[in-house]
């Protein structure tokens, strides 16, 4: 992706009342309708699967959970207490927490780290 694709009119919504155009962004393939079941979004399964892909950029990426210095102006506070906790998949984050003291922030990672990361399959479930 270089940017070089320009935007020239995006197409109508109603060209022929057989086909629609791929909703794929930019893809200029119609949908061919099928007369039975589910009207198509998309020209071919790789149209489906590419925007989808850039919808969700990091849907394959593993869920992480980091524990880090909260690195903005900490200036004077007890460095003890400057720890965040960040939930992470690909470019997406999110804060959960700031101003933690790192046990706080360890225990707090751990615990989300329980919550989303599903018990393998293999072993059976654990009774607490
Ligand atoms: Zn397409």
């Amino acid at each position: 992706m270089t940017g070089s694709r320009g935007h020239d009119g995006v197409s109508s919504p109603r060209e022929a009342s057989s086909s629609r155009s791929c909703a794929r962004p930019g893809c200029p393939h119609p949908v061919i309708r099928n007369p039975v079941g589910r009207p198509r979004l998309y020209c071919s399964p790789a149209c489906r699967t590419e925007t989808y892909r850039l919808a969700h950029p990091a849907a394959h990426e593993p869920l992480l959970v980091e524990v880090d210095h909260g690195s903005t102006s900490s200036r004077g506070r007890p460095t003890g207490h400057i720890w965040l906790v960040r939930l992470r998949r690909g470019q997406q984050q999110a804060v959960i927490a700031v101003g933690l003291g790192r046990p706080s922030a360890d225990h707090l990672a751990t615990q989300i780290r329980d919550v989303i990361t599903p018990p393998p399959l293999a072993t059976p479930a654990k009774i607490r």
